[in-house]
């Protein structure tokens, strides 16, 4: 079964994202909520500079996303390849509510880990 390798999940409140996630840091984020105690992912992102700065603005975007996992990113670089990953393992735009591949930055030649988007 495919993994988010993630902290959480914990609900999307600023109070804990604040009590969560300690350290300005690229990362990674799944929003979701839970149902039964699983966490079913809607939706996978990232932050190339702070990940908990980033959850905070989905705080009350879309009723659905109650709670989230994250996990925090060595590098920007890094944090790209993992959503990457996330997105190809929970299904890519056909399931997840992302739209479109993972964007690098534009004055970056990284490839996905995955599929040949940016070949
Ligand atoms: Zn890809």
């Amino acid at each position: 079964m495919a993994s988010l390798d993630m902290k959480g999940p914990y609900e999307l409140t600023s109070q804990k994202i604040d009590e969560v996630v300690t350290r300005t840091s690229p990362g990674n984020y799944a929003l979701g909520h839970v149902s039964d105690s699983t966490f079913i992912v809607l939706y996978v992102g990232r932050s190339d500079t702070d990940v908990g700065n980033r959850l905070k603005s989905w705080i009350g975007k879309r009723d659905k996303y109650r709670h989230f996992k994250f996990s925090y990113a060595t590098s920007p670089k890094a944090a790209f390849e993992k959503e990457c990953k996330n997105y190809h393992d929970f299904g890519g735009s056909k399931k997840l509510d992302n739209t479109q591949h993972p964007e690098r930055p534009d004055d970056t030649n990284w490839k996905c880990p995955v599929c040949n988007i940016y070949d």
